[in-house]
């Protein structure tokens, strides 16, 4: 799934984590949890233009996926940061990343990809014990592209855009 829903989702399960010892924590581990829920369901890797065999799986990105993933992969990035800021900022106490679950729970979401699926280091990574099998824990969950393709065409559109906005809904209202 794209970063945005992830982040999203990992906030939203992280404010119903009450006021336990240790919430960030929880929070977080929840969030890190729903990814693998959320990689579950059929879904594209973004939002424009449907499910195809992209190699993901490049040091060079800029130069071999196509203009258009490139530029959503960027939007969807951006976006993820500012919802992280937005978040952080959204808080009157001054040591809230000690404090706050929502947030924790907003990276929590985002850790598997972070690990997994930055170009810049995730060869390396999954090198490294421990790493290596979380890695092949994401991609054994992670929906297999002949199911992504047997599904309806906007059903791997619909489910994301369904977790942003139950999302958002939990976290304004
Ligand atoms: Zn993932």
């Amino acid at each position: 799934m794209l970063s945005v829903p992830h982040v999203l989702a990992g906030a939203a399960l992280g404010s119903f984590v009450g006021d336990v010892p240790g919430a960030p924590m929880v929070g977080f581990a929840i969030g890190w949890a729903s990814h693998y829920v959320l990689d579950h369901v059929p879904h594209w890797e973004r939002l424009y233009k449907p499910f195809q065999e992209i190699d993901w799986d490049t040091h060079r990105p800029a130069k071999e996926w196509p203009r258009h993933i490139l530029v959503q992969a960027a939007i969807d990035v951006l976006l993820a940061g500012f919802i992280l800021y937005a978040i952080a900022t959204n808080t009157s106490e001054a040591s809230w990343w000690r404090t706050d679950q929502i947030f924790w729970g907003a990276v929590g979401g985002l850790v598997p990809d972070l690990l997994g699926n930055v170009p810049f280091w995730n060869r390396t990574l999954r090198k490294i014990p421990g790493f290596k099998q979380e890695y092949a824990f994401h991609s054994l969950v992670h929906v297999t592209s002949q199911i992504q393709n047997s599904v309806p065409r906007l059903t791997g559109l619909a489910t994301q855009v369904a977790v942003i906005a139950a999302s958002l809904w939990i976290l304004i209202r």
